[in-house]
């Protein structure tokens, strides 16, 4: 179910100007203009935070690829193991 806040920072997303395949490119696809867009986008923190909540780990978000989004979410859930 997504909520209410996460569909507002959704409107504010500067992706949805953008072609929505640089997002999630072909395995070995480039990903650099989605992560430049993602740079300039006034939702990035918001974005990240979903995409983290959620356990996203395909395409770009919050300018993170899936790499780095994959280590972040296990960094995290380590974090919230650990306390
Ligand atoms: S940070 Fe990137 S993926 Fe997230 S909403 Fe903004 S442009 Fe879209």
């Amino acid at each position: 179910m997504t909520s209410i806040k996460a569909e507002t920072w959704r409107e504010n997303a500067l992706c949805r100007q953008t072609d929505p395949e640089l997002f999630m490119p072909d395995v070995g696809g480039s990903t650099r203009d989605a992560r430049r867009t993602c740079m300039a986008c006034e939702v990035r923190p918001q974005c990240l935070d979903y995409a983290v909540q959620a356990g996203e780990q395909w395409g770009v978000w919050g300018g993170l690829g899936q790499q780095e989004l994959r280590r972040l979410i296990r960094a995290r859930r380590a974090e919230t193991e650990a306390a």
